[in-house]
């Protein structure tokens, strides 16, 4: 038995019988792809990729590091038998490609909306002139919002063209720069990048102050973008925020295009719903798919977990997905990322969305405008988190918690006979709950 599936039996006298027998026992081990510190293990769809990445990833690389006291990551992808009968004949024709890439994440699985048609018109663009658009692109914006995705879409055309594709986080990256110098083998390094078509590095925000690591890539790059390579970054942040960076990689970093992504809209999260669920294969209603669309967060990879969660719960308990079930599936999901709210959190967002510093809102002053912006934060912050009346007070530096008493009396009221008030509130609501 090899090392992957050992792991997994190691797994199952941890974990229920049902769970195992649902999901881990489908994992297959990829015995060539797996090295070191990356192990690879097939999913038969993507509801149980889902669910296992979600739920055992840490625990099976927990696994993998006490029986061989590596840090090793663990990859879950989904392969059908076509897809391994195409990749075989890929391979073939191109056995020093390096690239990872999930064969799902493509273009046509991306739905586009105003959030992220920038970034998706870029991306694209690059993939149909590589190294002539921009070079490099750069795109950032926050977790789950498709980044790996459209970057990966790139790197499967490219693949397709019989390019070099290397896909890379910068951890691996960096995992790999360290154990050449161990080895004595930074040459094949610098061969392996620098020789590469295209360069797909995601992440990048991990750099920060790693120095050898950042003169490596700097002439990674140079090397890549004087042949002209296609070179792709990721970020959670536009480079000039990335502190810890060198001056010159940073601005390389915006030599090209520098593209943002924004969190989803409505419609795109009504959109992306829709499509996961047809891939796979789980039927929502409309309603359904609206409720989840209005209570998810803007990281899309939640939706995902979700799905999969309503397809696991519904079959366990052989119910159907109605609302209902909905609604008490996604409870718990709803009060743990509420549980996470904070006083600060509300109050600049209040203090963003008004234009009012947070020192104001929390200061004594009496003028209208403040008077408005610190009535609609106390309301949030009683609304949206667990804290008592006295620490409100304390929060808002008021007398006592009878003055929170009073305030959240006077906004009542408000909520009643002012509809703009009552407006303001439903919209910072719904921009607080889906950061
Ligand atoms: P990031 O790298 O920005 O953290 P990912 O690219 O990993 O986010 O996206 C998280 C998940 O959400 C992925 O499974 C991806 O396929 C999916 N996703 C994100 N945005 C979209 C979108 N616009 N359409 C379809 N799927 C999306
Ligand atoms: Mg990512």
């Amino acid at each position: 038995m090899n090392i992957g599936q050992k792991i997994l039996e190691t797994l199952k006298e941890e974990i229920t019988e049902i769970e195992y027998n649902r999901y881990i026992k489908h994992l297959v081990y990829d015995i060539k792809k797996s090295t070191a510190d990356m192990a690879i293990y097939y999913a038969p769809n993507a509801l149980v990729s889902n669910w296992i990445k979600n739920k055992y990833t840490r625990k099976i690389e927990h696994l993998f590091e006490i029986k061989t006291n590596e840090k090793v990551n663990v990859n879950i992808t989904i392969k059908n038998s076509s897809d391994r009968r195409r990749l075989k004949v890929k391979e073939e024709k191109k056995k020093n490609s390096h690239s990872l890439l999930n064969p799902t994440h493509n273009f046509t699985n991306f739905m586009v909306g105003g959030s992220n048609q920038f970034a998706y018109a870029a991306v694209k663009n690059v993939s149909e002139s590589a190294g002539q658009a921009y070079n490099p692109l750069f795109m950032y914006g926050g977790v789950g919002l498709g980044k790996t995705h459209l970057m990966q879409a790139a790197g499967n055309v490219f693949q397709n063209q019989g390019k070099n594709v290397i896909y890379t986080t910068v951890e691996q990256f960096l995992n790999e720069f360290t154990r050449s110098i161990r080895n004595n083998t930074m040459e094949r390094f610098r061969e392996k990048y620098r020789t590469c078509d295209a360069l797909l590095i995601d992440d990048i925000q991990f750099l920060t102050n790693k120095e050898a690591i950042q003169e490596e890539l700097f002439h990674t790059y140079e090397a890549l973008k004087s042949d002209g390579k296609q070179i792709i970054f990721t970020a959670d942040k536009h480079p000039k925020k990335i502190a810890g960076l060198e001056a010159r990689l940073q601005s390389r970093f915006e030599w090209g295009l520098v593209a943002d992504i924004q969190p989803p809209e409505l419609e795109t999260k009504i959109a992306i719903i829709e499509n996961k669920c047809e891939l796979n294969k789980v039927v929502l209603t409309k309603d359904i798919i609206n409720y989840i669309a209005t209570v998810i967060e803007s990281n899309v990879r939640e939706i995902e977990g979700i799905l999969s969660k309503l397809h696991a719960y519904s079959q366990l308990m052989h119910v159907d997905i109605d609302l209902e079930f909905t609604k008490n599936v996604l409870k718990d999901q709803i009060e743990q990322s509420r549980a996470e709210l904070t006083l600060d959190i509300i109050t600049k967002n209040v203090s963003k969305d008004l234009n009012i510093k947070p020192s104001e809102i929390r200061s004594k002053g009496r003028s209208k405008n403040l008077v408005y912006a610190r009535r609609i934060c106390i309301y949030l912050c009683r609304e949206l988190t667990q804290n008592t009346m006295p620490q409100l007070a304390q929060y808002f530096g008021m007398k006592d918690h009878t003055a929170i008493s009073h305030t959240l009396k006077k906004i009542n009221e408000l909520l009643e006979n002012d509809e703009d008030f009552k407006v303001k509130i439903e919209e910072l609501t719904n921009k607080i709950t889906s950061v």
